[in-house]
């Protein structure tokens, strides 16, 4: 009978609670041109896509010009980098939750649409990194969420099959990637959400059923 072997989480909305920091990072670059979206928007459209895709919207939508982008993406990041750094701090609950589910043998992955070196640093100063196994950014895909291509490459490099993997994500976006790769999935409203006691709860209903 097939048991879940693997968790592999979502960063942003999952392990950080990075939301407000991507949304103001981006409008801080954004007003440079006067080209801020609403909080409702970002909420509603750009959450959990990666600025390159964000940014492409903003041109199809907004008129944004196309040879802005890769400044305005620069700028995005250094200002991400500012506030992860200045705000991103250790969650009990997720420390508590990794380091059992670590010692209780399970293999742990994260998958984020962010940059490498952003998770990185969230993951630092969170002090998690240590439990991951490896990560995956979206350096490390062609396409990423809501493409499965991060997770279909997570769990082969696993070495794994699909139904002994749990996922957690927040959004629609990353909800449509793990559903696609045949994983199992959780699905969290906000990283208070993530706890030892939800996911071991998923984690025997899901065994039970099987
Ligand atoms: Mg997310």
């Amino acid at each position: 009978m097939p048991k879940i072997k693997a968790v592999l989480f979502d960063m942003d909305g999952v392990l950080i609670d990075a939301k407000d920091w991507h949304y103001e990072a981006l409008n801080m670059a954004l007003s440079l041109f006067g080209m801020e979206i609403s909080r409702y928007d970002h909420l509603v459209t750009y959450d959990g896509l990666p600025t390159k895709k964000k940014l492409e919207m903003l041109t199809l939508e907004r008129g944004l010009p196309e040879q802005l982008h890769h400044f305005i993406n620069d700028i995005k990041q250094e200002f991400t980098f500012q506030l992860a750094y200045a705000k991103c701090r250790p969650t009990f609950n997720h420390q508590y939750a990794l380091s059992q589910l670590h010692s209780k043998g399970y293999r742990l992955v994260s998958c984020s649409n962010s940059m490498r070196k952003t998770m990185d640093l969230m993951f630092e100063r969170a002090a998690i990194k240590s439990y991951f196994e490896f990560y995956l950014s979206n350096e490390d895909v062609k396409e990423p969420k809501p493409n499965p291509e991060m997770y279909v490459s997570a769990i082969r490099k696993l070495n794994l099959s699909p139904d002994e993997c749990l996922i957690l994500e927040d959004n629609e976006n990353g909800i449509r990637a793990a559903k696609a790769s045949g994983a199992h999935l959780l699905t969290v409203a906000s990283t208070q959400d993530v706890n030892f006691e939800n996911i071991t709860t998923r984690i025997q209903e899901i065994e039970r059923a099987l």
